[in-house]
């Protein structure tokens, strides 16, 4: 029997003694030192290792994932985050040095990273162990302190989050405030030096808003629809396999899952037959039935993805489970465009299928929406493929591939417009949380006159 756990708000005075712990422990210069971060990097790598069985319990508990899917997409994401930016970190903390503008000539210029100082993350439930985690290691290689603020909405993985932290670290460098919104609204009140946000679109812009209260700098990773396009040109069999991965991962309770899937026409009936198959290879007759297969995480989200299945004809899938909470992979024809199908983000199974013509009618949908956190094409045609990338804002995306963008430490992961602020992932983490000081250094051997007001021939305006 799994144990219930109920995720209790921090006090306000727990919050203020946390952060004012932090400024003071931050002030020492203590997480400055190269060493001082390799060392708290190593020790956080061996604190997942060594506790690999409980995490996958944490996470099984809220989101009935896999040990695979936990394992590829929760701990080995993370330890290889952890691996590469202990490889990198001596060449990320270096000065970098700039060229010297000719008005210049005798200095040299140069940019510091620094840290900014006590951090706030605040995650999401859906990777709730890797969301938590992934930008503590930018906080850390950079020199920051932070504090980490789980979601309410994935309770064994909030308290054991919050357990194996306090047993490792000084809570003065890192620790968990465990709370939902209360505990969000107190932490949003205290004086951070950054603020990195995961989660939706609407609390997004309440952080931003708080945020600027105290113009504290804010990286923001939210959602919102993805589309996946499929043009005449695509290798349909791997495209049906890339796509089931990409939506039917966690149940599509991933940011980055597509969303909606744009089908040519000629293509159509036969990418589903494709998608039908992989369905049944991928997790057997009766995906409900299927122990891999995550679950929704609540009551609240179940309701609101069953409501979602009375706004188009289901196509394929479309069964639940109700004690369970398990919605099978479901594709649907909607009725309307102005359904909450296709206005709001489905995070769910439940992938809705479009038709089209012409790659304009595509390009014109998308461009008349929000931008995408991602978008993945899938085409042999060079055209298409530069058409979709140079007329098409969004965050970042694959060409004949979904979610595989967000797995290399190579490539910075973000949103553009309503899909996020920044960046991170590999050197773009540490550079989130880092401050680049800008630095002129002027030679003594020489002083050019020109400058000062005295100056024979000063600089006048013609
Ligand atoms: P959410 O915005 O509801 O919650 C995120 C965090 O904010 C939680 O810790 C929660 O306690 C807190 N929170 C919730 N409501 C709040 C409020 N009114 N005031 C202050 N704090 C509040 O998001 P969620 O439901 O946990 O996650 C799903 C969303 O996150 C989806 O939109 C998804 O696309 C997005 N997401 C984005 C990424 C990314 O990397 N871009 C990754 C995962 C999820």
């Amino acid at each position: 029997m799994k144990e219930e756990i109920v995720i209790e708000e921090s006090s306000v005075e727990a919050v203020e003694d946390a952060v004012q712990r932090q400024k003071k422990f931050f002030a020492t210069g203590q997480t400055f030192a190269k060493e001082k971060r390799i060392n708290v990097l190593k020790q956080l790598a061996q604190l997942i290792r060594s506790n690999e069985r409980e995490i996958v319990t944490a996470l099984k508990n809220d989101l009935n994932k896999s040990e695979t899917e936990a394992y590829m997409t929760e701990i080995g994401f993370l330890l290889e985050e952890i691996r590469f930016a202990i490889k990198k970190i001596d060449s990320w903390m270096k000065p970098v040095k700039v060229k010297t503008a000719k008005t210049h000539i005798g200095s040299k210029g140069y940019q510091v990273a620094e840290p900014y100082g006590v951090t706030l993350i605040i995650a999401p439930w859906n990777y709730p162990f890797q969301l938590q985690l992934a930008p503590l290691i930018g906080a850390i290689a950079a020199g920051n302190t932070a504090i980490l603020k789980p979601s309410e909405l994935a309770p064994h993985t909030s308290r054991l989050l919050s357990r194996l932290i306090k047993a490792e670290f000084d809570p003065n460098y890192i620790a968990v405030l465990e709370g939902g919104i209360e505990t969000t609204n107190h932490l949003l009140e205290q004086p951070f030096d950054y603020i990195f946000f995961t989660g939706s679109v609407p609390v997004g812009k309440i952080i931003m808003q708080k945020a600027a209260k105290q113009l504290i700098p804010v990286t923001l990773e939210l959602g919102g629809k993805s589309p996946c396009i499929v043009d005449e040109t695509a290798n349909l069999t791997l495209a049906a396999k890339r796509i089931a991965f990409g939506k039917w991962t966690n149940a599509g309770q991933t940011c980055i899952a597509p969303d909606y899937l744009f089908i040519h026409h000629s293509v159509r009936d036969r990418l589903i037959e494709e998608m039908k198959k992989v369905v049944k290879d991928f997790y057997g007759s009766d995906a409900n039935q299927n122990e891999s297969y995550p679950k929704i995480i609540n009551q609240k989200h179940f309701n609101r993805l069953k409501r979602y299945l009375s706004d188009g004809d289901i196509l394929f899938g479309g069964q639940v489970n109700e004690d369970k909470h398990k919605m099978a992979p479901t594709l649907m024809k909607p009725f309307e465009m102005s359904s909450s199908l296709m206005t709001e983000e489905i995070f769910g199974p439940i992938l809705p299928i479009l038709d089209y013509e012409t790659l304009d009618e595509v390009i014109s949908f998308v461009k008349k929406r929000p931008k995408p956190l991602a978008l993945y094409l899938f085409t042999t045609n060079n055209n298409t493929e530069k058409r979709v990338l140079k007329e098409i804002s969004f965050g970042g995306g694959c060409v004949n591939d979904t979610l595989m963008h967000i797995a290399t430490p190579y490539l910075p992961f973000g949103g553009v417009g309503e899909s996020g602020i920044g960046s991170y992932h590999g050197e773009s983490s540490f550079v989130a949380f880092s401050h680049y000081k800008s630095i002129l250094k002027q030679t003594n051997r020489f002083d050019l006159s020109l400058k000062y007001p005295n100056a024979k021939n000063s600089l006048k305006l013609m």
